[in-house]
C-alpha cells in the first residue's frame, strides 16, 4: 500500500494544472507544490504518501463534520427545517435558496454551511461556543487536539463580504437568528481549523466506519447521521462537479479551497488528498487525479458490487 499511494502521487507530481485559491489572501501563500495522499482502512491503519504532516485549513471539509455535529445536537428533523438536501448546481458560494421555503439548498454550500454553523449546540450557544463545540468534535474525529490558525481566519475575514452577503441573506428569511456578523465570525473559524492530509483521512474514516473513530474506538457520530452526512456528501460534496464526480470516481467526498479533499467509501476506507492547486469548481486539481486513480485501481466506487 505505501508503494502503491507513492506512485498514485508521483503520477500526478508534475501536474500543474489549476490556481492556488487567492481570494483568501492568506491561502495565496500556500506552496502550490504540497502533495499527499492518506487512506485509513477500518481497522485504523493509516497508510500515506508526500507531504501527509503539512497543516492547512480545514475550509468547507468542516462543512459535512459540522453538519453531523449540528444532527446530533438539535436532532435531523431541526436540522431540515433549516437547510434542505438538494444538490444545488451551483457554485460553493453562490447567493441563492430554495424558492418556497428559503432553505439554503444543502449544507455543502456556504449558505448552507452558515446556517448550519449556527444551529451548532442549541439557540441560547454564542459564537464562542460553536466555534468551541467544532474543535473539539473535530478533535475527536481526528484523535488529537486541533486549533484555528488565527493568521487564516483573520484574513477571511478581512475579505469575507461574500459570506456576509449571505448570511444577511439568511437573516432576511428567518434562516438564522443571530446577528449576521458573529455567524460569518464562528464559521470563518471553523472554516480556520487546521488539519493534515493524515488527520483527514482519519476523520473520513470515522464516517466510513459509521461514526466510530477507527484508532481511539470513540463513537464520536451516530450511526444514522454518519449515513446522513455520506449521503449529503454523494449529492453535493463536489459542488457543481458532483454528478459527474459520483459517476466517474463514485465516492462520498468534500473538497475545501485550501486544497484538501475527503472521501468515505462505507465500510472500507476514509481517504485524504492534499494539493492546493484549484479546478473551475474550486476542487483539487491533482486531489480529484488521485481519487480517480484510487476509484479505478481498487474498485472503489459506489456502484460496484463486492
Ligand atoms: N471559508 C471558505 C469560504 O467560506 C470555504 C470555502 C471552500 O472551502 N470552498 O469561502
Amino acid at each position: 500500500m505505501p508503494d502503491y499511494l507513492l506512485e498514485v502521487a508521483e503520477a500526478v507530481r508534475e501536474d500543474d494544472g489549476g490556481a492556488v485559491a487567492d481570494y483568501i489572501p492568506q491561502l495565496a501563500e500556500a506552496s502550490p507544490d504540497t502533495l499527499a495522499i492518506a487512506v485509513t482502512t477500518v481497522n485504523g491503519r493509516t497508510h500515506a504518501a508526500g507531504d501527509v504532516d503539512v497543516e492547512f485549513s480545514i475550509q468547507s471539509i468542516s462543512k459535512p463534520f459540522a453538519y453531523a455535529a449540528a444532527i446530533m445536537d438539535r436532532g435531523l428533523e431541526r436540522v431540515l427545517r433549516t437547510v434542505g438536501l438538494e444538490p444545488s448546481g451551483e457554485a460553493f458560494n453562490e447567493l441563492s435558496l430554495e424558492t418556497g421555503t428559503h432553505r439554503p439548498k444543502n449544507p455543502m454550500i456556504n449558505a448552507g454551511a452558515i446556517a448550519t454553523h449556527q444551529l451548532l449546540l442549541g439557540e441560547d450557544a454564542d459564537e464562542d461556543a460553536r466555534v468551541e463545540r467544532a474543535l473539539d468534535f473535530f478533535s475527536r474525529l481526528a484523535g488529537r487536539p486541533l486549533a484555528v490558525d488565527r493568521a487564516v481566519y483573520e484574513s477571511e475575514m478581512a475579505t469575507a463580504d461574500r459570506n456576509f452577503a449571505i448570511a444577511h441573506m439568511l437573516r432576511t428569511h428567518g434562516v438564522i437568528a443571530a446577528a449576521a456578523h458573529d455567524v460569518v465570525d464562528g464559521y470563518t473559524r471553523q472554516c480556520s481549523i487546521t488539519v493534515t492530509a493524515a488527520d483527514l483521512s482519519v476523520m473520513a474514516a470515522t464516517l466510513a466506519c459509521g461514526g466510530v473513530q477507527p484508532v481511539t474506538g470513540e463513537r464520536v457520530v451516530d450511526a444514522a447521521t454518519a449515513r446522513h452526512t455520506l449521503a449529503v456528501m454523494a449529492g453535493s460534496g463536489m459542488y457543481d462537479a458532483a454528478g459527474s464526480w459520483l459517476t466517474t470516481v463514485g465516492i462520498p467526498a468534500k473538497s475545501g479551497v485550501s486544497g484538501g479533499l475527503i472521501g468515505a467509501l462505507p465500510g472500507q476506507v476514509g481517504i485524504g488528498a492534499m494539493s492546493p492547486r484549484l479546478d473551475e469548481h474550486g476542487n483539487s486539481v491533482r486531489g480529484v487525479k488521485m481519487f480517480e486513480r484510487l476509484s479505478r485501481d481498487m474498485g472503489m466506487h459506489l456502484m460496484q458490487p463486492s
